[in-house]
């Protein structure tokens, strides 16, 4: 098999997929699954699994001299509680989740990663991928960690692009930073997060809400392929074709079936974008979060927006006019000429914000418009999709995080979904779109997303606790049925996340890793 689009990957290199045939919605019926679990097909590593004794003798050798073992095979770094390094190896973007893993292995090749699955598996241990450590919460809620390997991909960044076939493959430690600078001097975008640092990988295994969601859906409905070690220690490529069961649960449904090594995915070609914020005083939160939710019903799918309240600590690293202070903002992203984003905006402009800033800019400038941290930082935050937003529904927001409300949050927002990234709109557009049919999670049955976040400093855990909880049951009421994963940072049963398709998910789960050697921080079966 041969990837026209990048010829040096897997595909091409003969490490192939299982053959398959069309998805099919009943896994019982699905003749991929059992490919998925039986095949003999995709090529093994190179002295991957035989490299380790069986199990009965790997139960007396000692943990320390088979990580030393791994450490001296693989060409990364195996990193052992205490050694120094350890601290640094084992902690995540989100400062305030302590992860206390077995070991950490800091790959610096694939083969690298399919040696520490093997390892692991004939240990009997668990290897949980890890990109940044954005959504890390939920993966150490169980038990910190205490029996698995933290593998983390930040060595691994490379972005190609294929600018005539508009395509971008990624290593697994790519972040949207890396893969915004690789594709916008070709006049491209991808369908990025919020923030230059989110993992690209981690975001469209749980869905990916872009900036340009509500004009192009989720970003798992643009993967084409994905490259990834199953639980077997085997390197597969899955697309629609090939172990199409796989593909599906890959596209939604988070990282509980194999560590991504690669992702191919579409780019837009998208060069301008006029967004900016409007900021003002937040005692305004009333009257201005109701005319925006009163606007977002009215505005094209060209429009995204969000609702947001920001309470600012005094820091010297923010610009003086928002260190220190509180403000109810709009921030907005608009796919149209100026002049009609205007006229679009005059709604808004008319309740006079203190500030403007909304300009005709790149579409690569669109990572510092939710003004997300530059760097790592101690969060504590959750979210939930809303079905609508009433004015009952803005008002119970604004009595939760408003001016009255002694919230200690730093940001509690609301953002405009719905359009091209609702289910109905993925599945009816993907034939026009000549996009595979959507997998696990397809859109967001929602038209707003609400999340609370605040910074965990000594303290500061039963204020932010309190108002957190605080935001997210004076919402409750206008809760949607499911939440999205993504922004779901404490952990839920499946069921919250995945409803229906978590049958399927855990059917497929149990096939092609029935031991749970593979951990994610949203798994299948909790
Ligand atoms: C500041 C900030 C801004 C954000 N903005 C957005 C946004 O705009 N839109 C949006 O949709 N989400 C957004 N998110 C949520 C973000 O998408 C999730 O936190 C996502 O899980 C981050 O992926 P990561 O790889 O960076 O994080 P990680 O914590 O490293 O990964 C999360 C999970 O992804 C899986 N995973 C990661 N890498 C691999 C791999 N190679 N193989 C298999 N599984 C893997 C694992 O299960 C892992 O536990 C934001 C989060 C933060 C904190």
């Amino acid at each position: 098999m041969s990837n026209p689009v990048f010829p040096g990957s897997a595909a091409s290199a003969g490490i192939a997929a299982s053959p398959g045939t069309a998805a099919s919605p009943d896994i019982a019926a699905s003749p991929d699954i059992t490919a998925v679990a039986s095949s003999a097909g995709p090529a093994t590593i190179p002295g991957s699994t035989d490299e380790y004794p069986p199990l009965g003798e790997l139960q007396t050798a000692s943990l320390r001299e088979e990580l030393t073992r791994l450490d001296d095979l693989i060409a990364g770094r195996v990193f052992s509680p205490g050694e120094p390094g350890w601290d640094e190896a084992r902690t995540a973007w989100n400062l305030a989740v302590d992860q206390r893993p077995v070991a950490v292995v800091i790959p610096e090749h694939v083969d690298d990663i399919a040696h520490t699955v093997a390892m692991a598996r004939a240990l009997g241990l668990g290897v949980a991928p890890q990109g940044t450590g954005h959504n890390a919460g939920p993966l150490v809620a169980e038990n910190g960690l205490a029996d698995a390997i933290l593998l983390r991909t930040s060595q691994l960044r490379g972005v190609q692009v294929d600018a005539d076939q508009r395509v971008a493959r990624v290593e697994p430690g790519a972040l949207w930073g890396d893969v915004v600078a690789a594709v916008s001097p070709h006049g491209l975008a991808a369908l990025a997060g919020s923030s230059h640092d989110v993992g690209v990988v981690g975001y469209t295994l749980g869905g990916g809400l872009s900036w340009l969601a509500r004009s192009h859906g989720l970003a798992a409905n643009q993967v084409l392929a994905v490259e990834l070690v199953t639980a077997d220690g085997q390197q597969r490529r899955v697309d629609a074709e090939h172990d199409p069961e796989l593909f599906w649960a890959v596209r939604g449904g988070g990282g509980d079936f194999g560590i991504v090594t690669a992702m191919e995915f579409r780019l837009f070609p998208i060069a301008e974008i006029v967004a900016g914020t409007l900021f003002w005083p937040l005692d305004r939160s009333e009257d201005v979060l109701q005319a925006w939710a009163e606007w977002t019903a009215s505005v094209p799918d060209s429009v995204k927006s969000v609702g947001r309240v920001l309470r600012f600590p005094p820091m010297p690293e923010l610009p003086p006019f928002l260190s220190g202070k509180s403000f109810v903002v709009v921030e907005a992203a608009i796919q149209e000429s100026p002049e009609r984003a205007d006229e679009l905006l005059a709604p808004l402009r008319a309740l006079g914000p203190d500030m403007d800033s909304v300009h005709p800019q790149p579409v690569a400038e669109l990572l510092q418009l939710h003004m997300d941290p530059p760097a790592p930082v101690p969060g504590y935050g959750d979210g939930m999709l809303l079905r609508e937003l009433s004015p009952a529904a803005v008002r119970a927001f604004v009595d939760a995080v408003g001016p009255d409300s002694d919230c200690a949050l730093l940001s509690a927002e609301i953002r405009h979904v719905g359009g091209a990234a609702t289910p109905d709109a993925a599945y009816a557009s993907a034939p026009e779109r000549q996009a595979p049919e959507p997998g696990a999670v397809a859109g967001l049955d929602a038209e707003y997303l609400v999340f609370g976040v605040g910074i965990a400093i000594p303290g500061s855990g039963d204020a932010l606790a309190a108002s957190l909880g605080r935001l997210l049951s004076r919402v409750e009421p206008w809760r949607a049925r499911l939440d999205y994963l993504n922004f779901a940072e404490h952990e839920r049963s499946a069921e919250r996340i995945f409803g229906d398709r978590v049958h399927r998910l855990r059917a497929l789960k149990r096939l092609i890793d029935p031991t749970r050697v593979i951990r994610s921080n949203h798994p299948v079966s909790r």
